[in-house]
């Protein structure tokens, strides 16, 4: 399987360094460099020795074996290579005509991560209403929904309102409900859109779960205040516990409320390529307006690869269409050519479909899967080392490729242990869970194996022995 390749083959140069992180202050970076550019050319022979001297000593080695802070953030030999190909072909997608490969490949690629991860023909591009587009980033996908939820609104409650008109009524009473456990990135999408964001408490019960009866209580509260309903969005993995909303239940809530369902699903949603979580992207696909998905996070496609689907592509068009003189007309599309243009903010597009297609080619369905499987083999392993051990706890059930875990000595000796594990190389982030210090274990770095995992749980054990 050349998923297992991966860790033979050096990822990246990030890979070679002997370190994750290294102790820098704000500024010592730059102090290296010269205040103004160079006057004359330096040959690439001097470059590669800057780079050995200024600028790899300052990059956190986020394809480190030893990674395993924040979320990873995966990539692989093809996505690197596909980089030198998109560069080099440079071209820009302003519209269709200005990169036809660009647009068409976008809408294939779209539909493949689509169908690997069981979203419904409803999510395609080739059902000719909904489909998907690469974005920057999760917060900016979100971003974009919130506005268009907002519009959509607005549209509901005066049905012969203009599109144009629709962007310029008071949303002040406007309300979307978030999970408390739900990114910041969800509630600056909805202050940047001007919506109020209400961060609903989710219950604990093993890992943070947002309860539908919860939702209706503050959106009954709120709508005796004068607030009005518009979205709702669930977290499928959040970023500190790897906790899932049950989208499922949230159906008949849905329905009755007349909501926009937005599913955040930036880490766990790669999970849904798999059997034992199919019934999770079944009830995106039955429930929900629109849903993101980071392909930069556990999915081999390195970083920018944020993947947004939507239902129903008219909510997109609505907000963002635009055109001018030297561009295709509003309108003049078909299914391989959206026009993406219209779909979102950018004009000039990225060729990023070309990195997911050469890492689709490269590994196929069965080795991406095979990937995401590995990450969650390791950490139930880790989870059931813990479990067994006298010597730590895990303040929540996490799922997917997370462990959370403190020392059952308490808060000291977890910051102890967080601070022995950094001087050993490991990129482990501390957090807070229940207001308690614990330690974020975040597999799914394509270059950490079970012995990387087996050597991390033996150092956490002689520490803990020895304290
Ligand atoms: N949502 C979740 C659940 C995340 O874990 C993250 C980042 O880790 C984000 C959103 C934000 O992602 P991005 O950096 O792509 O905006």
């Amino acid at each position: 399987m050349r998923v297992h390749d991966l860790t033979r083959h050096r990822l990246s140069v990030a890979a070679d360094f002997d370190y994750v992180w290294k102790d820098v202050e704000p500024g010592q970076l730059a102090a290296e460099f010269q205040k103004d550019p160079p006057e004359g050319p330096t040959d690439y022979g001097q470059i590669l020795q800057k780079l050995e001297k200024n600028i790899f000593p300052g990059a956190l080695s986020w394809q480190h074996p030893q990674f395993m802070a924040y979320y990873p953030s995966a990539s692989s030999v093809p996505a690197i290579l596909s980089e030198t190909v998109i560069a080099s072909i440079g071209s820009v997608g302003l519209q269709w005509k200005s990169n036809p490969i660009g647009t068409e490949l976008e809408v294939v690629v779209m539909d493949w991560v689509a169908k690997f991860l069981g979203l419904g023909p409803a999510f395609h591009h080739t059902s000719g209403v909904g489909g998907g587009i690469i974005q920057n980033t999760a917060g900016e996908a979100m971003l974009n929904m919130m506005i268009c939820a907002r519009t959509r609104m607005h549209r509901r409650l005066q049905p012969d309102l203009s599109w144009e008109d629709a962007f310029h009524q008071d949303s002040s009473s406007f309300a979307v409900y978030i999970s408390d456990q739900a990114h910041f990135s969800v509630e600056k999408a909805c202050r940047l859109a001007g919506l109020r964001c209400r961060r609903v408490p989710a219950r604990l019960e093993g890992n943070y779960s947002l309860h539908p009866s919860d939702v209706k209580e503050a959106m009954e509260k709120d709508r005796a205040a004068g607030l009005r309903p518009v979205a709702l969005v669930l977290t499928y993995g959040s970023t500190n516990t790897s906790g899932t909303d049950d989208i499922a239940a949230f159906k008949d809530l849905a329905k009755e409320e007349d909501l926009w369902i937005h599913v955040d699903a930036a880490y766990a949603g790669a999970a849904w390529a798999l059997d034992e979580f199919r019934k999770d992207s079944q009830a995106v696909s039955d429930v929900v307006t629109s849903v993101n998905m980071n392909g930069s996070k556990w999915f081999l496609c390195g970083f920018d690869s944020a993947f947004l689907w939507v239902r129903d592509r008219n909510l997109l068009l609505d907000v963002f269409s635009a055109s001018g003189v030297f561009m295709a007309e509003v309108g003049e599309t078909s299914i391989y050519n959206p026009e993406f243009k219209d779909w979102s903010v950018p004009l000039g597009r990225r060729f990023r479909a070309l990195r997911i297609w050469m890492v689709f080619e490269y590994f196929g369905t069965s080795g991406v899967r095979s990937y995401i499987q590995q990450a969650i083999d390791q950490a139930s392993w880790l989870r059931s080392k813990i479990e067994e051990s006298p010597l730590f706890e895990q303040p929540v059930q996490t799922k997917f490729g997370l462990v959370c875990v403190r020392s059952v000595k308490g808060e000291e000796t977890t910051q102890q242990l967080a601070k022995h594990l950094s001087d050993l190389g490991y990129g482990i982030a501390p957090s807070k869970i229940c207001e308690k210090d614990a330690l974020r274990i975040a597999l799914g770095s394509a270059a950490t194996t079970q012995a990387h995992v087996e050597q991390l749980w033996k150092d956490m054990v002689t520490f803990a022995e020895q304290h």
